[in-house]
């Protein structure tokens, strides 16, 4: 559980790559305001973006009612504060929606962001997310770029496997952002 606090500031600067490049596709998940250190949880079959194994993947839910952070096993009811708007936890506005979740993967320890499909309040399945990067890199190499907003030189550039976006990293004023690589599949 410490460790998945631990987690959190680079969670929050993976959301700030929404506002850039990649479209945000999640109706909720992580509001802000709210506590970013309590997340439900449930256990899906899926195939990992990064090893491509499939395994049985425990997914964090960042959003509804994640106070008692519970277990709620794929075919259940999802808790939402009743009373209260989707973006602090309320329940969807539309019959089907779409809630944010993370993992890990069991097999090769790395991460993606999944999307946890609620149906009429039930959540049916969890989808691997392909449109947001992952927190932890494959590699790092020094930016190819400079910093989009303050032109520093001084630039991180991280890789992820399976995926068609490196993550460009600004050291100077910590800008974030998804660039598309060239030329590779
Ligand atoms: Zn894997
Ligand atoms: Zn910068």
């Amino acid at each position: 559980m410490v460790f998945h606090s631990l987690k959190m500031p680079g969670l929050k600067s993976a959301l700030g790559i929404n506002q850039g490049i990649v479209q945000l596709t999640h109706q909720y998940g992580m509001p802000s305001g709210t506590s970013m250190g309590t997340y439900n949880t449930t256990a899906a079959s899926i195939t990992c973006l990064r090893c491509r194994r499939e395994e049985t993947f425990v997914v964090d839910l960042y959003f509804g009612n994640t106070a008692m952070m519970v277990t709620v096993p794929l075919g259940t009811l999802y808790p939402f504060c009743i009373g209260k708007p989707p973006e602090n936890g309320g329940p969807p506005a539309s019959d089907r929606s779409v809630g944010m979740g993370y993992t890990e993967c069991p097999h090769c320890s790395k991460d993606f962001f999944c999307s946890a499909v609620i149906h009429h309040g039930i959540l049916v399945s969890i989808e691997p997310d392909r449109t947001q990067l992952p927190l932890i890199p494959d590699s790092e190499s020094p930016g190819r770029t400079n910093c989009p907003e303050c032109r520093s030189p001084v630039t991180q550039q991280q890789y992820f496997h399976g995926f068609d976006h490196s993550k460009l990293i600004c050291q100077a004023c910590g800008v974030v952002r998804s660039i598309r690589i060239e030329g590779n599949t």
